[in-house]
């Protein structure tokens, strides 16, 4: 076995999406970088759709840092100009629900378009042409990168880090685990948890297809929600009584050479245990030959990949993330499912505690353990969130009523958190200073300490306990539903006239029009309650 003599300031496993931005920053930012990956790029992985936040979150890391390379990522035009002609654009998020047997009508479907901001655009990452494109920006600032090299041991001591791998012995100053579920710090350390803590449980089946018929095509009409953008230009959700399907189709703008959809069945495997009699693929198209609309929409689908069946449930979770001298990331640390695609933000929430965090502990070379728990309680906090909103909807997946009060439910919250995040970029816009996201490095979460939280935090549990009862047969859909919007309409802080929050009708909206966010921003600014008004509606619009 050869030992590489040279000590590096960071080791880093997993070229992933997070390991290479790390890699960036830190070899930017003049720290010797080694970043080992077991495969080989490019090579294919998921985690495809955006949202709002995971948009804006490259876009403060790239300004932060002045790192433009980064900064691409939350445009959809410039992943095109400079990274990959293979992404799709998300301008919606779209869900239809479905009963067996039965062809779902216009008012099972909800489509939520997010405001179109000039900084910030959502994609579908293709993640195999993005990865690939973020380790040659990390080689290039001048990390050292092994391929096919596999971490066979992990030792920490004192002041140095030694990583064994199947073709050397590597030394370092810190150790950042960004290998995922199979880490082998996690095991040696005893992190995971072998017990699951997470109410979440689900199984998948997934591929990359092409030749997918975009499913505006198979609404009628009087069905459609015709608003700005048609559902095939957004991520899609096709959503029934114990599972979903994701559609995120690459192929859909005119800028875009790909011909590729990733399609993907979650399912929860106490309604759908796992068929072994079955291949993934047959699996897949029996279950959705349940359900007409499905079946249609993606029957013409040729797999461009084999199909992928989870051999267990995808959930997992760990005690610790931080330790002396290595931590992981919030992928090692745990995953609870890609329902609401939580876990970019989470990733790119984990990229801007970690890079600051390292970065000022080798400035002052200082690496007292104390200084790293903002990693630790931003990881545990990750998780708690996910698991909460995701066992809740597919609680709420049962019946239509119930999906949709929890959908509206998702939508408002979720609104609020953009704006959080966008009222940090406006204020960067007035004032220039990029210190000002510094602000988002807390105890907990980014948006923990927002002014609407306290009233969230209530709302969920109370919500929380309805659709448990209703999953007990305590109560019926017709209960559940009620509580939950009337939940829904006594938020003060939703503005009932900008969208009709506690409305069952109310399945569509488009905040592309700008009558509507003039009138969101000018409820903010002088209708609000007061703690809204003064924490959040605070800037200065800056377009
Ligand atoms: C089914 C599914 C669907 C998802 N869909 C979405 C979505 O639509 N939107 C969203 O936001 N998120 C989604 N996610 C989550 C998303 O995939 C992750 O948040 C994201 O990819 C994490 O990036 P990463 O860099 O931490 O890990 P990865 O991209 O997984 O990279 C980890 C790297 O580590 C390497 N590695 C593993 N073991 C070793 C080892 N021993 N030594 C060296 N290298 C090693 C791997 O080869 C890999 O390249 C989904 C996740 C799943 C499971």
């Amino acid at each position: 076995m050869k030992t590489n003599k040279k000590k590096y300031d960071v080791i880093i496993a997993g070229a992933g999406i997070v390991g290479n931005t790390l890699s960036k920053i830190f070899s930017a930012n003049n720290l010797s970088v080694l970043l080992l990956e077991q495969g080989k790029h490019p090579r294919f992985s998921l985690g495809e759709a955006m949202l709002p936040q995971s948009a804006i979150w490259p876009f403060m890391i790239g300004e932060y840092y002045g790192i433009d390379e980064i900064k691409h990522l939350s445009n959809a035009d410039a992943i095109i100009d400079n990274i990959t002609p293979h992404c799709g654009i998300k301008h919606s998020i779209g869900f239809i629900h479905h009963e067996t047997n039965e062809r779902p009508s216009g008012d099972r479907i909800h489509q939520l378009i997010p405001p179109s901001m000039p900084f910030y655009s959502e994609s579908h990452l293709l993640r195999e042409d993005i990865d690939d494109y973020l380790l040659t920006v990390a080689k290039d600032a001048g990390t050292d990168y092994y391929e096919e090299t596999s971490i066979t041991g992990v030792e920490i001591q004192e002041d140095i880090v030694a990583v064994t791998t199947n073709k050397n012995t590597f030394y370092g100053k810190y150790y950042i685990d960004s290998s995922g579920k199979n880490s082998l710090l996690a095991k040696e350390k005893k992190y995971r948890n072998s017990v699951s803590t997470l109410t979440s449980n689900s199984r998948t089946i997934f591929t990359h297809i092409e030749g997918l018929e975009p499913i505006d095509m198979l609404i009628n009409e009087e069905d459609h929600p015709k608003q700005n953008n048609q559902l095939h230009h957004g991520t899609l959700h096709h959503v029934f009584d114990g599972g979903w399907i994701w559609v995120i189709p690459f192929d859909n703008h005119h800028r875009s050479s790909s011909k590729l959809t990733s399609v993907g069945l979650m399912l929860d495997p106490k309604k759908f245990p796992v068929n072994d009699k079955m291949s993934a693929e047959e699996e897949f198209h029996c279950i959705i030959e349940q359900f007409p609309m499905i079946s249609e929409h993606l029957k013409n689908g040729q797999n461009v990949r084999p199909w992928t069946r989870s051999t267990g449930n995808l959930q997992y979770s760990s005690n610790q993330s931080v330790g002396h001298r290595h931590m992981t990331t919030n992928n090692t640390y745990g995953f609870v499912g890609p329902l609401y695609s939580n876990g970019l933000i989470n990733s790119f929430e984990t990229v801007f505690y970690v890079s600051k965090i390292i970065l000022n502990a080798f400035k002052n070379d200082d690496f007292s353990l104390e200084q790293f728990q903002p990693i630790e309680k931003l990881h545990k906090k990750q998780l708690q969130d996910s698991d909460l909103m995701i066992s809740n909807a597919y609680k709420a997946m049962k019946s239509f009523k119930t999906w949709n009060a929890w959908t509206q439910l998702w939508l408002g919250q979720v609104l609020f958190h953009d704006l959080y995040l966008q009222r940090l970029c406006f204020k960067y816009f007035e004032s220039g200073d990029k210190t000002i996201f510094e602000n988002l490095i807390i105890d907990g979460r980014p948006g923990d300490d927002a002014p609407f939280m306290e009233k969230k935090k209530l709302m969920l549990h109370k919500v929380g306990k309805t659709l448990n009862d209703f999953e007990a047969n305590n109560i019926d859909e017709e209960e559940a539903s009620s509580i939950i919007l009337k939940e829904l309409q006594a938020q003060d802080w939703l503005p009932k006239h900008v969208f009709d929050w506690g409305n069952p009708l109310s399945r569509n909206v488009d905040f592309t029009n700008l009558e509507l966010v003039k009138t969101l921003i000018g409820w903010g600014m002088n209708d609000a309650p007061e703690n809204i008004k003064a924490n959040l509606f605070d800037f200065k619009v800056p377009f």
